[in-house]
């Protein structure tokens, strides 16, 4: 376990070796209360280099290419199986990092490790194709790994982001060199150490997964991320991340024929149909903004209520968000934690001033808390936390069009705008008037209403009487400004592979072209 009151000094895993990357070091905070809990160098462009390099030699060996697919599947269950043992240790590690509520941290170890198995039941089950002939020979695809991937993951839910590539590209057979965000770098870090050590005598013939296989790479987007996507051994990107960032990435992909994925921002709505039960909705809008404090890709930012039943929601709504903890992450009873960083907090804030200076009317929050919520961790001074971390309050604005500044851009924070309705042609004008296409909510008992609506709006993903629910079994992504290709399912293994089509020659004669 971490001792919160002495930083710690975290070496990396860089081609194969625990060590110091060979950059300037820098430090990570906890957003709590602004205090320094690690120290690690960041990466170079030739740390990049070496660990793409030693990557590409590493899936090559014998001890991972040939390993079968269910030898394969047990090293994913051995890394579950180690995220598991540490599964408290890690979800305290990931809070620390990101402020993120433990209870959300332990939620989001358990996913990561259940990515794993998920991805070693697909590799072991996964099936290539023979395919119909046409002629006298025999066809087959197969599937091989594309080769060295790269991972560039956000500060948001560090550990999950991770698995999600990490799981699918080793299924594979791929090798992976992540960056993460650089600060939050220790849940790739860890990751990697697991990884590390369940790959002992896992490899084919019983030797070690070469060592080799992962690195992890911490340091800034445009330096490190840069050269690795970039780097000529680098056969795919998975990025999550902003769209401006994500397009960049996309714009270089191209220049190298390279495959990516890019999950990037959203501005999600979520509908309250004037039939909807308003307790559930009132609960599901809240959970859908104000969870991770609105730090979500899928926050479902922008509440579109039906005119009838407006006020009723909106009161129910803003005496729920007040009645939210605001508090210590490390309490189990804290429903929002602190922003991610001082300069984030200025980000939001900026948003806020311009709501109102757009028209917008805030019925609650628009502040830094007063004070912290009561908690049960004795040990945690929350009057100092909420001055020196980085909290802010929920908060609801109205009187906004949909073509605000607020409604158009992602925040990235507890914020959520207020609009009301008349009816469907209006709402769905409205919700697909936006350049994101991320995710969307719909709260009825209409169940053929919802299916109407759900098929009209452009997003990836469409919840019905729930929200930021997840399976590791369902696809994954946006649309439009909210990026391209899936994350989970069965079919994400195959972003990881190429195609190579076999044609085998049944026939006695030879071929009658070169017959005289
Ligand atoms: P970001 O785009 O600033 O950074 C994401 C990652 O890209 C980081 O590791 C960063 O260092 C790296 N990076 C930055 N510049 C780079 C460059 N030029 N080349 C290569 N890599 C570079 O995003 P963020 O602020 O860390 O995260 C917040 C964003 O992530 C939000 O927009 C959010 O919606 C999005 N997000 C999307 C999903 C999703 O699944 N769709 C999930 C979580 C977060």
């Amino acid at each position: 376990m971490s001792d919160m009151n002495n930083p710690t000094h975290i070496q990396t895993l860089i081609a194969g070796q625990w060590r110091d990357a060979s950059g300037d070091v820098y430090s990570t905070e906890y957003p709590f209360d602004g205090r320094v809990v690690a120290t690690l160098h960041a990466a170079t462009v030739s740390d990049v280099d070496e660990a793409v390099r030693m990557a590409e030699a590493a899936r090559l060996q014998s001890a991972w290419a040939d390993l079968l697919p269910h030898q394969r599947a047990a090293f994913l269950h051995a890394i579950a199986a180690g995220i598991r043992a540490r599964s408290e240790e890690l979800a305290q590690l990931q809070m620390f990092d990101n402020g993120k509520p433990i209870t959300e941290c332990r939620g989001l170890v358990a996913s990561a490790a259940g990515t794993f198995q998920y991805f070693a039941a697909v590799v072991e089950t996964f099936e290539d194709a023979v395919t119909p002939p046409r002629g006298e020979f025999m066809s087959i695809s197969m599937h091989e790994p594309l080769g060295v991937v790269g991972a560039i993951t956000p500060w948001n839910s560090p550990i999950a982001s991770e698995a999600q590539k990490l799981a699918p590209a080793l299924a594979a057979g791929c090798a992976v060199v992540i960056k993460p965000a650089e600060i939050t770098p220790r849940m790739a870090i860890e990751l990697a150490r697991i990884i590390d050590a369940a790959g002992v005598g896992m490899g084919a013939g019983g030797a070690d997964i070469p060592k080799a296989l992962v690195s992890v790479l911490p340091g800034k987007g445009g330096v490190v991320g840069d050269a690795l996507v970039r780097h000529p051994l680098i056969r795919r990107i998975a990025f999550t991340g902003g769209t401006t960032v994500g397009k960049g990435i996309a714009t270089l992909a191209a220049e190298k024929l390279m495959p990516v994925s890019l999950e990037l921002g959203g501005k999600s709505p979520t509908i309250v149909c004037a039939d909807a039960d308003l307790e559930h909705a009132v609960a599901g809008v809240l959970y859908g903004i104000f969870s991770s404090s609105g730090e979500s890709c899928i926050a479902g930012s922008r509440c579109f209520v039906h005119a009838s039943v407006y006020d009723a929601f909106k009161a129910r709504l803003v005496s729920g968000a007040k009645a939210l903890r605001v508090g210590n992450p490390a309490s189990t009873n804290t429903q929002m934690g602190p922003l991610i960083s001082a300069a984030h907090r200025n980000a939001v804030e900026r948003y806020v001033a311009l709501g109102l200076s757009e028209g917008g009317k805030l019925l609650c929050g628009g502040a830094r808390p007063a004070r912290l919520a009561e908690q049960d961790v004795s040990n945690a001074n929350t009057d100092v936390a909420c001055e020196q971390g980085y909290y802010y309050l929920p908060t609801i604005f109205e009187g906004l069009s949909n073509t605000a500044t607020l409604c158009r851009e992602e925040i990235f924070g507890p914020v959520l705008a207020l609009i009301p309705y008349a009816d469907d042609a209006d709402l769905i004008a409205q919700c697909n008037d936006n350049d994101y296409g991320l995710a969307s909510g719909i709260w009825t008992k209409d169940y053929q209403h919802a299916l109407k609506l759900g098929k009209a709006l452009q997003t990836g993903t469409v919840w019905i009487n729930t929200y930021k629910v997840f399976s590791i079994a369902t696809a994954f992504g946006g649309v439009k400004n909210s990026g391209m290709g899936r994350e989970k399912g069965y079919a994400s293994i195959m972003a990881y592979m190429t195609q190579k089509s076999f044609y085998w020659g049944l026939s006695k004669q030879p071929n009658p072209w070169s017959r005289s």
